[in-house]
């Protein structure tokens, strides 16, 4: 059921052996490939040791969203949401969001059985609190505008869950921004519904940023753009290469890994895409996309790497020597294992758009599975993409 070369589910024999919900958590497994011994792990628990108090949660229905909220620092889900850089009525919408209490049209049918749930803007989807904060047409112009979009990809169930993703995928100094744009996108959803008023994500966005820049006291330092203010992609030391990681799942269709070798000049000297029938979480997929970077890598004979990637709690783990058993540390030790085949490496977090050719090479092939790595005639879009970020690094 195992391929072992690739340390991927043979998924064509586990969709015949089970049934559909076991193939779904089956291949939600990540494997190893240094041919562990098996091992009981409980993936309750971050560190994947058994704790009562995750089995009483469990029990009770409410882990998921612990588990999503425990994440990597020992604060809270709420802790963080209330301590945010933004406004108090930011924070009160933002509770209300995450317990699903926004008059939606779904959470108002509960009240007033038979009442039309389709969303009044897009008339798609049903308008719960997920579909008008993500999904809908408002929702995607201020996410697209303000350049936290990839941080939210994936199968949620409800905003609560989305929510504790991407609390946990953007750095601290962003959830106030992350707090704000939901509010605003709900504010421009409800002027279009009552008001007529088109979606102008410009000038939305504008507001936002004006907004966050007055709370920290910003104002008037000029060009202090929260959200544009993208962190560019930085060369390594001469004598170093750069490779660059990004993971990225396909909701209900497979998970993809990118990556990216730059030298101290900004040029490609590898790159690599992989594609996956694996149903991994994103933080999982993250993971793997940083072991088979540093694996390509090595295979291709680098000595010297900077690793990057934008998921910064799996920067931390690789710092912190992070330790534990769960699937998340068995995919670190695989990396450290291919890490000590390389004679120095370093670690490195960057925004989202600092790391764009990994994730547009993550993205590249979501129709044929398994890998491609090139070394020279790069692909079209990762040739463009590097164009861009080279031109942007010299102005
Ligand atoms: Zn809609």
């Amino acid at each position: 059921m195992i391929h072992l070369p690739t340390a991927s589910w043979n998924v064509a024999k586990v969709k015949e052996l089970f049934l559909p919900f076991e193939q779904e958590r089956i291949l939600s497994i990540p494997l190893s490939v240094r041919l562990l011994n098996d091992s009981i792990c409980w993936d309750l628990e971050k560190g994947g040791d058994y704790s009562v108090r995750s089995a009483y949660r469990a029990i009770f229905g409410d882990y998921e969203a612990e588990i999503r909220t425990s994440g990597s620092s020992s604060s809270n889900f709420w802790g963080r949401m209330w301590a945010a850089a933004t406004l108090p009525r930011v924070k009160v919408f933002f509770w209300r969001a995450r317990r699903g209490a926004l008059p939606t049209l779904v959470g108002l049918s509960k009240r007033i059985p038979g009442k039309n749930i389709v969303c009044s803007v897009c008339r798609v989807e049903d308008e719960s609190e997920l579909h008008c904060l993500r999904d809908c047409i408002t929702a995607r112009l201020l996410w697209d505008e303000c350049d936290l979009g990839s941080a939210m990809t994936g199968c949620f169930q409800s905003f609560g869950e989305l929510a504790a993703a991407c609390f946990e995928r953007l750095p601290r100094e962003e959830h106030g921004l992350f707090m704000t744009v939901c509010w605003e996108i709900w504010g421009a959803r409800n002027r279009w519904i009552f008001e007529g008023e088109r979606c102008d994500p410009r000038r939305s966005m504008d507001y936002v940023t004006k907004l966050i820049s007055e709370l920290k006291g910003e104002e008037g330092k000029g060009g202090c753009v929260v959200g544009r203010a993208r962190q560019r992609w930085i060369p390594p030391p001469a004598g170093w290469a750069k490779l660059n990681v990004d993971g990225g799942v396909c909701e209900g269709l497979g998970s993809s890994a990118g990556a990216v070798i730059r030298d101290e000049k900004g040029m490609a000297l590898l790159a690599a895409a992989w594609s996956f029938e694996d149903l991994w979480e994103p933080r999982i997929a993250e993971a793997k996309a940083l072991l088979l970077g540093v694996k390509a890598a090595v295979e291709a004979g680098f000595v010297r790497v900077v690793v990057e990637s934008g998921c910064q709690g799996l920067i931390n783990a690789m710092k912190s020597q992070e330790d534990g058993r769960s699937c998340f540390h068995m995919i670190l030790d695989d990396t450290r294992h291919f890490c000590s085949l390389l004679g120095s490496v370093s670690w490195s977090f960057v925004r989202r758009e600092g790391n764009r050719v990994a994730h547009v090479l993550a993205h590249s092939m979501p129709w044929e599975v398994g890998g491609r790595v090139w070394v020279a005639d790069f692909p079209s879009t990762v040739c463009s993409t590097l164009t861009v970020y080279l031109s942007m690094n010299e102005s």
